[in-house]
């Protein structure tokens, strides 16, 4: 396979955005370490967090590449993957003008973040298999600047297949960002070695899932330097506090990460083969993700009466083919069996 030639960026981005001149901080030229800071109207009495944080991230980024196996010219990250989302939108689509594409049901926030931005979105819906269509994405998208694929999907819990990725890669000419949240927990390794040959992908993955991180509001996302350019012009200089790459670094250190995903998928294996005993449960989806998508008889019942024993799950049954759909995250295993144990009683007291 060629790599890929008729990806413009220069054409996609907003000319304003092109045009635009980035807030510059005196500080980012310098890089002697003894100089005496006078440029940012800062305290200068130390109190640990006295001084801005490096715009760049440059320490956590050098850690993460040698994780990710990638320059650290390829890599940026957000306030959340929601930052970058909004960031790519920002820099890709005109308000008013532009649309994005995004296959249902998924992730929320691509159509929450386009909308704030008065961006269209048109939804293509997944097959019955929960597996992207590329002629129909296609086709919608001949006019569109940026399609959306989450994998694995949120709410569905699957892979999106590699064949239909890559043809997506190859026929669309826009950018197509690859949501790899959940990436950590499926048995494949996702999309990262596509980056060299497709200068328009975009992959996500964050602190926030397999990481145990959600609290420090870490996204990252890899991609060709040049887009990462655009979007260091219009970030807010400082998205990522002191502290918060601070907790990343120190989590990067951590060796917790397989134990943790290991534990996960002997959790899931086992609600999954409770929950398939259950007569209120009609269909337990298969799960590359740390989530379960489960199609209740009576979901309704089941999401108020485990709300009133103190159990949240997330109601997913307005969602395009999720009739009579929760989405259950699998907790611990105190969690979990606390759960079968409503979800039993419920059952013997007919619901
Ligand atoms: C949870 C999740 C994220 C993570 O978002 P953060 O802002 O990094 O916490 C991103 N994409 C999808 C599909 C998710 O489900």
């Amino acid at each position: 396979m060629m790599t890929k030639t008729d990806f413009d960026m220069l054409k996609m981005v907003r000319p304003n955005i092109l045009k635009l001149k980035p807030y510059q901080s005196a500080r980012e030229q310098i890089n002697d370490e003894d100089a005496i800071l006078l440029d940012a109207n800062e305290n200068p009495f130390p109190s640990g967090y006295n001084r801005y944080p490096d715009p760049l991230q440059r320490k956590l980024k050098m850690a993460l590449g040698k994780w990710k196996n990638l320059s650290p010219d390829n890599l940026f990250l957000g306030n959340g993957s929601d930052e970058i989302i909004d960031l790519l939108i920002r820099a890709f689509c005109i308000p008013g003008k532009d649309s994005v594409i995004i296959n249902v049901p998924t992730y929320g926030m691509y159509e929450v973040c386009a909308k704030i931005n008065d961006v269209k979105v048109i939804r293509v819906a997944l097959d019955n298999n929960f597996q992207i269509v590329p002629e129909e994405l296609i086709a919608a998208a001949a006019n569109s600047k940026i399609v959306f694929i989450c994998s694995p999907n949120n709410p569905t819990g699957n892979l999106i297949r590699k064949d239909l990725m890559l043809e997506v890669l190859e026929k669309f000419k826009g950018i197509v960002v690859v949501d790899e949240a959940y990436i950590d927990f499926a048995d494949e390794p996702g999309g990262i070695a596509e980056l060299e040959k497709y200068p328009n992908l975009v992959i996500l993955q964050t602190f926030s899932k397999a990481r145990a991180m959600a609290g420090i509001r870490i996204g990252m996302a890899f991609m060709n330097a040049e887009i990462i350019q655009i979007l260091n012009k219009i970030k807010y200089p400082y998205n990522i506090s002191k502290l918060n790459q601070e907790a990343a670094l120190k989590a990067l250190e951590n060796n917790a990460l397989q134990s943790g995903i290991k534990a996960m998928k002997e959790q899931k294996e086992w609600l999954v083969s409770e929950l398939q005993k259950l007569t209120t449960v009609d269909k337990v989806y298969p799960s590359d993700a740390n989530f379960l998508l489960v199609k209740f008889q009576n979901h309704q019942d089941v999401f108020e009466r485990l709300r009133r024993e103190g159990i949240i799950v997330r109601d997913r049954s307005k969602e395009p083919n999720c009739e009579r759909c929760l989405r259950i995250t699998i907790g611990k295993s105190i969690e979990n069996r606390k759960l079968m144990t409503c979800l039993k009683h419920f059952e013997q007291i007919k619901i």
